[in-house]
């Protein structure tokens, strides 16, 4: 029975997450209901060898007309070039209005996908099926879309809703392990940001995530439940969807210091440094008891996240180092820059006006 998050937008439109093993094989049903004609599938070439076929077969059978554009895997594929390609491809496979773009693949794929959707014909619909642990749980949800400029990440982009969010959780089976971890700090984060009971289910099913079990769908939908939340109290985003920052401060940093070089880290390897730093920056400020920043690295830990600085594959610099890459991501006045620090588990807030000092006492120690 797989599962649905109903998540509410403005003007009384919605859209449904739907979250269960094997959905991919659901999604012709679901686009014929949506009533569209015609499909483009935008993919990458990794995905695209593992479940583009059976996609393509859905949508066929449900009597769509198919086209497939495939972009290499990585972030590189966020680019103004695989924009035109992909947007071209789109029109050349006459992509109208009524008809749907699918997002298949992780979050570059989605992010890519769906800003070619808001911009094509000024927006055609599209549907969102994430096949990473971080698209299902992050990316799919929330109406962000984009795509980096050699002057930065995410820095061009638009806010487009999907119609559907299909997270077959069956496809999570193929994602390489550091991948899945990578995603299931995410995971932890939502627990942190503002539920301590999710946390503490986390804690004790993580296991089970992993390993495909009926937990794994429940931690998806969880955290889809969250970020909906979230996102339509602000969606925005000028206060609380702030919170979901949570470990991205340091996270953020940590990936400009390292180039953006996979091989070095991944953003959810950062996410899980971030997350750690914050509470224990966060139990120096006195904020919250020492016993929670312990539990907090101790549990990405047993995941097998790194949770200090010294872990980062090449070192991270000196402290200055490391503050200078987190001012270009936060705004800085007069030497003050804003966190997301947490009064405990699941008590998370913005903290707006942290002394620069004091961040860099406290990375000196923690190099
Ligand atoms: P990704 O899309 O690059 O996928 C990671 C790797 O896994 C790729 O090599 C991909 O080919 C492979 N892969 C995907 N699904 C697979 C599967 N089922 N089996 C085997 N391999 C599979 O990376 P990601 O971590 O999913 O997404 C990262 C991107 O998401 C970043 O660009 C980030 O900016 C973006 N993001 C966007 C939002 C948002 O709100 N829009 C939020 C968070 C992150
Ligand atoms: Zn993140």
């Amino acid at each position: 029975q797989p599962l649905r998050v109903n998540v509410p937008l403005n003007q009384g439109r919605d859209y449904d997450i739907r979250i269960g093993r094997g959905l991919l094989d659901e999604i012709g049903i679901e686009a014929r209901d949506l009533g569209a004609r015609a499909a483009g599938i935008v993919t990458d070439e990794t995905v695209a060898g593992l479940y583009g076929e059976r996609v393509q077969a859905s949508l066929e059978a449900a009597g769509l007309r198919c086209g497939m554009i495939t972009v290499p895997p990585g972030e590189a594929s966020k680019s103004y070039a695989e924009f035109a390609r992909v947007s071209d491809g789109l029109l050349s496979h006459k992509i109208e209005r009524g008809d749907l773009v699918v997002a298949l693949g992780g979050g570059v794929v989605g992010d890519l996908a769906g800003f070619a959707a808001a911009s094509l014909r000024r927006g055609v619909r599209f549907v969102q099926a994430p096949t990473t642990l971080l698209a299902q749980v992050d990316s799919s949800v929330g109406g962000k879309t984009g795509i980096n400029s050699p002057l930065g990440k995410n820095l061009i982009g638009a806010f487009h809703q999907p119609r559907l969010v299909l997270a077959d959780t069956a496809t999570l089976d193929t994602l390489s392990e550091r991948e899945m971890r990578a995603g299931y700090a995410e995971v932890a984060k939502y627990g942190l940001i503002g539920d301590a009971e999710f946390f503490e289910w986390c804690e004790t099913n993580w296991s089970g995530i992993f390993a495909g079990g009926p937990e794994r769908d429940e931690a998806v939908a969880a955290c889809c439940r969250a970020k909906a939340g979230v996102v339509v109290r602000d969606e925005r985003e000028d206060g609380e969807r702030a919170l979901l920052n949570l470990g991205h401060t340091f996270g953020h940093a940590l990936e400009r210091l390292t180039g953006y070089d996979s091989a070095r880290l991944v953003h959810g390897e950062g996410v899980a440094i971030g997350l750690a730093l914050a509470f224990r920056f966060s139990a120096r400020l006195g904020l919250c008891g020492g016993q929670d920043a312990g539990r907090v690295a101790n549990h990405l830990a047993l995941a097998g996240l790194p949770t200090r600085l010294q872990q980062v594959p090449g070192g991270v610099g000196d402290p200055d180092a490391l503050l200078d890459a987190m001012a270009q991501d936060k705004k800085v006045r007069d030497g003050r820059l804003t966190f997301i620090l947490a009064h405990g588990i699941g008590q998370s807030f913005i903290a707006p006006d942290i002394d620069r000092a004091e961040v860099r006492a406290f990375l000196e120690d923690e190099l």
